[in-house]
């Protein structure tokens, strides 16, 4: 199927849809977003993105050219909580092709966005859209009291999405008793470098964004009570610090500058059966959730919507294009799904013994064989698509 000049209904403004929009533009195909929000915003966080997204980014012609105040991280420290001291240094590889990225989620959104409307990429905002029906021939979306008929649907609408608990037959996202607290403060001219905090049934991140004018912090904690996953949802600054006060007092002079907090409650779903439904697709969250204790989210999206675009460009059969697309990306997100979650427990050790044995080892590697955790992590880096 060449995808020019095909119809493409997408459901989902967010890094994803976005993403598959400019994609599909590029290969000429008339493409449609319908957006839930009334305007396509990012507001107060961060986000790093690794070299694999990056290298999606310049393939969208996003990166560089619609990112100007980005960071280039060389490397992310992480210390143990209390005494704040560096346990380990990881340098991010300067030898792929692509760098290491840290910036304001706004301004990624507000690129992708800008990029997609210069394609010609259609946006309807306030839409409250869903898949009515699909058969091999197409499918309709239905927005709002509107129906349109398109050759494919993405859903590209996030954890909680409608499409797969309509069609796919899953219940809503479940709450991963976690929370996670978002916070920007501005740098007033200190250099900070890029930090993991490892605590107990805790961790946090601090990392410099808009050319280091700004600091991303994001604290995670375990919390039983259900919060929802939501940019409305305010936290207050004063339970912040406190359910952090026992970090180092280098931690809490930071934390203490925060005027304004986000509390995020962190989702997942079960693996499905299938990510595709006729001529309906999944796509990032709302295809694979994934923690973010790896910050691969958003990557996999992007690359996710590069090979859906790209098989289905290159193949006749749009079934079987879609279970292409779904078995060169499982097997990648499952080992990411996994590891994540391996991350965000060793971050969290309240055991003493295996906490200081986990840092022991840590240290030890820092020692002897610097290298060994870019050498591990490299199938993430330098995966291409
Ligand atoms: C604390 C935290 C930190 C993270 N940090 C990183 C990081 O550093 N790097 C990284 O790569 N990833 C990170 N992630 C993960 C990343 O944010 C997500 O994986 C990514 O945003 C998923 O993109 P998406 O497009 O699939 O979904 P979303 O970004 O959730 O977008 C879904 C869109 O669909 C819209 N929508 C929903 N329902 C409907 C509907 N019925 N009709 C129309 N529109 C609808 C929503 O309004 C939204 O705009 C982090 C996640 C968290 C929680």
């Amino acid at each position: 199927m060449s995808l020019l000049d095909k119809n493409i209904g997408i459901i989902g403004g967010g890094i994803g849809g976005l993403a598959s929009a400019i994609f599909f533009a590029k290969f000429g195909s008339r493409v449609t977003i319908f957006e839930k929000a009334s305007e396509i915003s990012e507001v107060g966080a961060g986000i790093q993105i690794s070299a694999n997204g990056i290298n999606i980014l310049s393939k969208l012609g996003v990166y560089p050219d619609y990112l100007e105040e980005v960071c280039f991280p060389d490397s992310i420290l992480f210390k143990d909580y209390k005494a704040g001291k560096p346990i380990i240094e990881i340098k991010h590889n300067q030898d792929i092709d692509f760098p290491y990225v840290q910036l304001h989620r706004a301004d990624l959104v507000d690129a992708l966005v800008s990029r997609a409307k210069d394609l010609g990429v259609k946006i309807i905002l306030g839409s409250n859209a869903i898949a009515i029906k699909t058969d091999l021939n197409g499918s309709k979306i239905k927005s709002n009291s509107n129906i349109y008929n398109f050759d494919l649907t993405v859903a590209a609408d996030g954890m909680n999405s409608g499409v797969r608990q309509y069609w796919f037959g899953q219940s809503a996202a479940l709450f991963m008793d976690q929370v996670a607290w978002r916070a920007l403060i501005p740098s007033d001219g200190n250099n900070i470098e890029p930090t993991v905090f490892m605590g107990i049934n805790k961790h946090l991140v601090m990392y410099p964004i808009r050319n280091g004018e700004l600091i991303n912090i994001i604290g995670v904690q375990s919390n039983k009570n259900i919060v929802p996953e939501n940019w409305n949802n305010e936290g207050s600054p004063e339970k912040f610090c406190n359910e952090f006060s026992d970090f180092s007092p280098s931690v809490n002079r930071i934390l203490s500058k925060i005027k304004t907090v986000k509390l995020w409650g962190l989702y997942s779903h079960p693996p499905l059966k299938s990510w595709s439904n006729d001529n309906v697709v999944l796509l990032g969250d709302a295809a694979h959730p994934i923690l973010p204790f790896m910050a691969q989210g958003s990557c996999m999206a992007l690359e996710d919507a590069a090979v859906l675009t790209s098989v289905l460009n290159d193949t006749n059969n749009i079934n079987n294009a879609l279970k292409k697309y779904e078995k060169i990306r499982k097997k990648r997100v499952t080992d990411i799904q996994k590891i994540s979650s391996k991350n965000g427990k060793a971050f969290h050790l309240s055991n003493l013994i295996l906490r200081k044995l986990f840092q022991l080892n840590l240290r030890l590697i820092a020692k002897v064989y610097p290298s060994f955790l870019n050498k591990r992590f490299n199938w993430i880096y330098r995966y291409k698509v």
